[in-house]
């Protein structure tokens, strides 16, 4: 009889756990993934990003038919109504095909779904729904839930104050929503609801909105969802929320103290930030600790402090992105199968899929002049033909580079397809490509990605449209 039920036990079938458990079975390991969830995905495809995803789409569709944009182009409508629910129920279907396809790949892959919470009997012990199951491997994959604000309580059902699950299940539109944290989840959900009609007052903690993000990034959110009429309170903060019936009220101060003022809402969304999710999990059986921010602390190739005991993803430090999360998992399934595994932890993109999108990779401006000396060259997307042609003038690309090597640090785009753009950047940096590579490779014209071509060609001053 084999020492151990399994080769590898996954807790969490996020894009973490799934991916990971994917490619471990696909390495000829016997694996198996525990899931609480009824379907399989995790925040992703569940409650994050497929869902909002959809959202996103459909309000970008139904403002585009509403506020005019369609009627340039000669198509004529009537009265232009939103049938929420039909939105909604397209939304349902995404996650339904999407989660439902991972369960086929599980099958095709012979990775068994253990249904249940998992919790650490020991280290090489997780029982789930009462029975034991034993791996010689233990990947924790399990994500990560919304940070809590202090006195503003949070009741998905009653819907008044919500979070990110409750943003995206709304059945009716918002007069007036408040959002708590210019962050990602706030300008991408405050978006959906502002172009289905919501008033949307965005509160934001700090000087600027999408911290992390590139210094002129930042500062050019603001002007584009002002302008696409976004209220944005920023410099302040939430202190109370009291709910009467169906309306909030909020008390906010300035962030560096002041008088305090008031503010009413049908709807209050909080989010700022999602921390690392290990409740219920044992950690203490198995003598695992968490650091101050509560993640699980991992050596590069993900080994915790405990002896078979892996983590990836969400749970611990780095950016909380799905695809980090994936190629986390790939790469902790070929480290436990084959003893390498690869993520370049330097060149991992950040979309907000937004209209236009915010994308960025690598260093931002601020970051890379503190580490040395460096050429930035800088191209409007009002200059790019298609974009232009296309009526969506707002962003620009901007490329980094090292003054001495010439080697691209960080690339940042604002642009409708800037999430797509992002993805040639992160390949050049890769490849540890100059800018000059990147201005000398061939972009099809017309297309959005020249502007990547033309911001690359202005590091060494030359680009041809401006
Ligand atoms: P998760 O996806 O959180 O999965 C963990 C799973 O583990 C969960 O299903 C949970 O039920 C399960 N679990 C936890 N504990 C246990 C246990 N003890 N036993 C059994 N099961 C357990 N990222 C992007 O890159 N792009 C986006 O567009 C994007 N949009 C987002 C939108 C929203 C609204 C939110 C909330 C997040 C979004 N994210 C996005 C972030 C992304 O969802 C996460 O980074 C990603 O899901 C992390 O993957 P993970 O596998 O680490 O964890
Ligand atoms: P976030 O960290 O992106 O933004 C939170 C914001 O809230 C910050 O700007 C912060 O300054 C602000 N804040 C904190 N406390 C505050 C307070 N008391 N009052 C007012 N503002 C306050 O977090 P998020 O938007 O909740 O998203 C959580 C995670 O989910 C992020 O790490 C993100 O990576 C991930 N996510 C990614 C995507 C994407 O990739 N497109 C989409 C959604 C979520």
């Amino acid at each position: 009889m084999a020492e151990y039920d399994y080769d590898v036990i996954f807790i969490g079938a996020g894009p973490g756990g799934y991916v990971g458990a994917i490619r471990t079975a696909q390495l000829g390991l016997k694996t198996a993934c525990v899931e609480a969830r009824e379907t399989l995905g995790g925040t992703c495809l569940n409650v994050g990003c497929i869902p909002s995803k959809a959202l996103l789409h459909g309000s970008e569709k139904f403002a585009e038919a509403a506020n005019g944009t369609l009627a340039r182009y000669g198509i004529k409508l009537g009265k232009v109504e939103l049938d929420l629910a039909a939105l909604q129920a397209d939304k349902a279907e995404a996650v339904k095909g999407l989660t439902g396809g991972i369960e086929f790949l599980f099958k095709k892959n012979k990775v068994d779904w253990l249904k249940g919470y998992g919790t650490f009997k020991d280290a090489h012990t997780v029982t789930v729904a009462g029975k034991d199951y034993t791996a010689k491997e233990v990947v924790i994959a399990t994500g990560s839930s919304v940070t809590p604000l202090p006195g503003v309580e949070v009741d998905n059902d009653k819907g008044v104050i919500v979070d990110s699950t409750g943003a995206l299940a709304l059945s009716k539109v918002p007069e007036h929503l408040v959002v708590i944290g210019g962050g990602v989840i706030g300008l991408e959900m405050g978006s959906v609801w502002r172009r289905l009609g919501a008033k949307v007052t965005v509160v934001e903690f700090l000087d600027q909105l999408l911290p992390g993000m590139d210094g002129d990034v930042r500062k050019e959110a603001a002007k584009i969802f002002k302008k696409q009429g976004l209220e944005l309170k920023l410099g302040t903060k939430v202190t109370a929320a009291s709910v009467k019936g169906k309306q909030a009220t909020l008390t906010l101060e300035p962030a560096k103290g002041g008088p305090a003022e008031t503010l009413e809402a049908d709807c209050v969304l909080v989010a700022i930030g999602r921390r690392p999710h290990t409740a219920g999990l044992g950690l203490d059986k198995i003598g695992l600790d968490v650091n101050a921010r509560g993640q699980i602390e991992t050596g590069p190739d993900f080994r915790t402090k405990v002896d078979g005991v892996r983590a990836i993803g969400d749970v611990i430090p780095g950016p909380m992105l799905a695809h980090k999360a994936e190629d986390e998992g790939i790469a902790v399934a070929e480290y436990i199968a084959t003893g390498v595994g690869i993520v370049n932890h330097d060149v991992i993109p950040g979309v907000v899929y937004t209209n236009p999108e915010f994308a960025g990779v690598g260093l931002t401006e601020e970051q890379a002049r503190e580490k040395g000396e460096i050429k930035v060259g800088k191209f409007p997307m009002m200059a790019n033909s298609r974009a232009k042609t296309n009526h969506e003038p707002d962003g620009f690309v901007k490329v980094i580079a090292d003054a001495k090597t010439d080697k691209v640090l960080g690339v940042w785009a604002i642009a409708s397809l800037a999430g797509t753009m992002i993805a040639e950047a992160a390949l050049a940096m890769e490849f540890g490509a100059t800018s000059e590579d990147i201005a000398y490779t061939c972009h099809a014209h017309p297309t959005h990605s020249e502007a990547v071509k033309e911001a690359a060609m202005g590091v060494m001053g030359k680009p041809i449209h401006i």
